[in-house]
């Protein structure tokens, strides 16, 4: 499920032109519960999101990690953000990242890691791990993506932190504590003793004449993911106007998801845990509740009840349509325009194969009973590209929305309003850590075809809207998120801002290998070495259908 809430699309598109425009001191007055620090002999460390402040102020990692390293009365943490003139400076103290100690990196998106060189670059740090000089900071990688499939920007960092920020940073901080002052690669040994700490000059890694793995070595190198078992999730910890969730106070209510879609890399990789999220000491009034798995949180609707009658607006993320009770849908509808959920393929054969076993008529009766309640706009995700997936399933999509517009008419025509709906169609990339991590993904030409075939057919369907995401854009995505350590160059060159076409004539590495290729079920994973993440891997079905 993506993370989109329900907040007015131009009144982001507008945030985001002047958190651009803004300088360093104006986003500081424009936020609330910023924690200015002075440095004296304590711990400088960074919090880095490597993209905009607009985007990184709304994921809640940044947050978390940032009031985590503040709690330390012995720790200055402040945070940086890449923003679109290559500029990359600490907001708080206006400082560059030479001036900290340590720099932790959240990463959650693979179109990220491009970033990472580039404020490396800025900050006059060395990109290479391996060329870095005594007095340069100790640079970590953290977040979903580093932790599943940390290789291909491996050589951008001395240490990846594999596990969540609760459960890592107070033992990272202690240790760093006590070697403080010593010799950097002292420090690193020291560090790279907890066995959730992945410090990749340790591991070396062979490759077979046909580009696949052959070996690790040491071949028992292994980390271990270290989960935070408690339940008491994530918050903001800044109110921030300039960003995506404008001035909205984020709860983490869920962690994990129980659904555990076999394309989903959040629902694979962590366990299901629900914050109690009540009481909620804020007097802001929009709350934004985060989490894939929000519409499993077993007390969902009391907490809205709950926060409604505070007087609070509540905004979600994509809602699963067969588990969000019609009752939450009623408590908000006054202050809700659009839904939007993520029903990922338009047949049932194929939500079937993804994890999403609804029916048409079960799709079609609950959407009913939800136009029912007020004539709402629609925001419908799906995926194209799936395994398996024929061209009938993409037409299985026009046929699901147009359905879906006669019934909106239908009850629209009782209430004397029809919404619109919004299509929006992303090619399946397969990650690491799920079920799906051995599949190949469709190539460029086939992604077209099929992203055409949804515009020219949603072209002809009144008040529906059609978007899709890069089919560019995605391959890329695919080639980063199974990537191995031999892609540093090529994101390097993305740095650089050489063109994929480019690159792809150019490079003496094939992209197409690490997307285009299904993996034999012996063959070893660059991220093989990563335990803690049981996987079922499926098997493609002889007949080249769907998985089976
Ligand atoms: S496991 Fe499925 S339902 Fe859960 S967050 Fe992932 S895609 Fe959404």
């Amino acid at each position: 499920m993506k993370k989109v809430l329900n907040k007015s699309r131009i009144q982001n598109a507008k945030s985001k032109t002047t958190a651009q425009q803004m300088g360093r001191k104006e986003l500081l007055v424009s936020e609330s519960g910023t924690i200015l620090k002075k440095w004296g002999n304590k711990i400088p460390v960074c919090v880095v999101f490597p993209n905009t402040y607009y985007i990184g102020m709304s994921n809640l990692a940044a947050h978390i990690l940032y009031k985590t390293l503040n709690n330390y009365d012995d720790v200055v943490c402040e945070r940086c953000f890449l923003e679109d003139n290559g500029e990359c400076i600490s907001i708080e103290s206006g400082r560059p990242l030479k001036s900290f100690e340590c720099v932790f990196f959240t990463i959650s998106f693979e179109m990220d890691f491009i970033n990472i060189p580039k404020i490396l670059r800025f900050s006059s740090i060395s990109m290479l791990s391996g060329e870095r000089k005594q007095d340069n900071p100790i640079i970590v990688a953290g977040g979903i993506c580093a932790t599943s499939n940390p290789e291909p920007i491996s050589g951008f960092f001395d240490l990846f932190l594999m596990g969540d920020i609760e459960s890592t940073i107070p033992d990272f901080i202690e240790k760093y504590r006590e070697m403080r002052g010593k010799d950097r690669d002292e420090i690193l040994d020291g560090l790279s003793r907890f066995y959730w700490i992945y410090n990749p000059a340790k591991l070396k890694v062979s490759y077979k004449e046909d580009g696949t793995i052959e070996a690790f070595n040491p071949e028992d190198f292994t980390v271990k993911i270290n989960r935070y078992a408690g339940k008491s999730l994530g918050k903001s910890a800044i109110i921030a106007e300039r960003t995506e969730f404008s001035s909205m106070f984020l709860v983490e209510g869920t962690r994990g998801c129980p659904s555990k879609c076999p394309f989903c890399l959040l629902g694979n990789t962590y366990k299901f845990t629900c914050d109690k999220i009540l009481p909620l000491k804020t007097d802001i009034k929009d709350i934004g509740i985060i989490g894939g798995g929000v519409s499993f949180h077993p007390h969902i609707t009391e907490i809205v009840r709950q926060l409604k009658q505070e007087g609070k607006h509540v905004h979600f993320p994509s809602l699963r349509l067969d588990e969000i009770p019609l009752s939450i849908i009623e408590l908000m509808q006054d202050e809700i325009k659009t839904l939007t959920f993520g029903i990922e393929a338009g047949t049932e054969e194929m939500r079937k194969v993804i994890g999403k076993p609804l029916t048409n008529d079960e799709v079609y009766k609950k959407l009913s009973a939800i136009l029912g309640i007020k004539p709402f706009n629609l925001k419908l995700y799906f995926m194209i590209g799936l395994p398996g997936e024929t061209m009938e399933d993409i037409e299985g999509i026009v046929e699901l929305v147009k359905h879906t517009k006669h019934l909106m008419v239908k009850e629209g025509a009782k209430k004397g309003f029809v919404g619109s709906i919004t299509v929006h169609a992303s090619p399946f990339v397969p990650k690491p850590f799920t079920p799906f991590q051995r599949f190949p993904m469709n190539d460029m030409d086939e992604l077209k075809s099929k992203v055409n075939l949804l515009k020219r057919a949603f072209g002809k369907v009144d008040n529906t809207y059609f978007t899709h995401d890069s089919v560019k854009y995605s391959f890329i995505q695919g080639v980063l998120a199974r990537g191995d350590r031999r892609l540093s160059d090529i994101i390097l060159k993305f740095a650089d801002g050489e063109s994929l076409n480019k690159i792809m004539k150019d490079s003496a590495v094939n992209l197409n290998f690490y997307v285009l290729r299904e993996r034999d079920k012996n063959e070893i994973l660059p991220w093989d070495f990563i335990k803690g993440n049981a996987v079922k891997n499926i098997a493609m079905s002889a007949s080249g259908g769907h998985p089976l």
